[in-house]
């Protein structure tokens, strides 16, 4: 075995290996056939890749599509969880402008979260799930003891750090006793904003549960905390001892959703899923080669993203393809002394991302273009030569011309 053999593809260290899924498995990757194997190390798979996927499923506009699609992240295993959409807000109206603090779960659902809700000495609990209501209520008390702690997290360079303020309950209020910037978030109350974009106020103020366990405060100016928590306190064995909201299902509800996409590391996601197509296709030693060091290092470090192509009329063809399932095409095109190699992405039958993964790499004289559907409910990969697939694409065509329903795919 030769050193390079025993080596990274990526980062060209020789570091333990860990299995590689071709395609993310929490987007429904083949658990089977499509893992490369004593090929990827695993700190690029722990510390570079595992971020850019969370990027890609749950922070990104196809975390929606997935939320809506794919009931479950995964089959494989004893735990498989509903896919997870982070969202930096979610609210829920009413039919008489009441805002929610809500959350879409599996199937773009949107819940209710449990909540405390204040406004001008009026107080509403809100929430759809008794068990999660006491949850909710049961966790105040320790948090709204003697002492309370307010956290803001402020990014840094390495990663994150935390800005607590402490109130001291004198009785009857919190009184502010200090602020301190810590390594590690203490236990206690997030801040967040109640203002929306143009600066108006979404709701009422409000305390509520995250879906996994953090307590939220949303208030207008972080000087409001202080009076929001002494009334929280105030009234929590009141309302810890009246019986819980009967009208808890909204219905016909208008939900809100905002989300900060970062588009360079959702680009650097789909490019790894090109490169490791392209691994499985071509083998190991064509994406060792230099052709493959400049997408790579996106990749491994961001920078300047690849331009994508417009693929307008690609994509009017595509459009036809109905079934659940992500597309990935590797394009190889020959050019003088080699070929260059693009890749073609569509994820959850939205647009199509095309991109260049190497300028001129050197692939037998006949490859021609190959197409691998990801039947993502399934985790099953299939591979297809272009020209079986723009058949089956035309086919669907014809059938979409003369029958007014939807198509049937052959394997649906
Ligand atoms: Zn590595």
């Amino acid at each position: 075995m030769t050193l390079t053999e025993a080596t990274c593809i990526y980062c060209s260290k020789a570091k333990p290996f860990t299995d590689e899924h071709v395609f993310p498995a929490g987007m429904g990757g083949d658990d089977h056939s499509y893992i490369l194997r004593k090929l990827v190390c695993g700190d690029c798979n722990t510390n570079v890749f595992s971020p850019l996927e969370a990027q890609l499923m749950r922070n990104s506009p196809y975390a929606l599509a997935r939320l809506h699609q794919q009931p479950t992240s995964r089959v494989r295993g004893n735990k498989p969880g509903p896919p997870e959409f982070a969202h930096d807000r979610c609210e829920m109206v009413d039919k008489d402008g009441h805002v929610s603090e809500a959350q879409l779960v599996v199937g773009g659902k949107p819940m209710t979260l449990s909540q405390i809700q204040i406004l001008d000495g009026q107080v509403k609990l809100v929430g759809n799930d008794d068990a999660r209501i006491t949850a909710f209520l049961a966790e105040l008390p320790t948090l709204l003891g003697n002492t309370a702690r307010v956290i803001v997290k402020i990014p840094t360079a390495e990663g994150a750090e935390f800005d607590v303020t402490e109130y001291a309950w004198d009785g009857h209020d919190y009184q502010e006793k200090g602020k301190t910037l810590s390594p590690k978030p203490p236990l206690g109350i997030w801040l967040d904003s109640l203002a929306g974009s143009k600066g108006q106020a979404i709701g009422w103020p409000r305390i509520y549960k995250r879906h996994h366990g953090q307590i939220v405060l949303r208030v207008m100016e972080p000087a409001d905390a202080a009076s929001f928590l002494s009334g929280t306190k105030r009234t929590l064995p009141t309302l810890a001892a009246s019986p819980f909201p009967v009208a808890r299902y909204v219905e016909n509800p208008v939900i809100r959703v905002g989300m900060k996409a970062d588009p360079q590391k959702i680009f650097r996601a789909m490019a790894k899923i090109g490169v490791n197509f392209a691994c499985h296709e071509y083998g190991d030693q064509t994406v060792r080669s230099s052709a493959f060091d400049s997408i790579r290092g996106v990749i491994m470090n961001g920078g300047e993203g690849v331009p994508l192509a417009d693929m307008t009329h690609v994509q009017a063809m595509f459009s036809v393809d109905k079934r659940l399932v992500h597309v990935v095409v590797l394009f190889p095109q020959p050019i003088e002394g080699g070929h260059s190699l693009a890749v073609l992405i569509r994820l959850y039958g939205g647009g199509i991302q095309m991109f260049l993964i190497a300028e001129s790499v050197s692939l037998p004289s006949e490859t021609t273009p190959v197409v691998f559907t990801v039947h993502y409910l399934e985790n099953k990969i299939e591979r297809l030569s272009f020209s079986s697939y723009v058949h089956y694409l035309t086919v669907q065509m014809r059938l979409a011309g003369t029958d007014a329903g939807d198509p049937k795919a052959p394997n649906a």
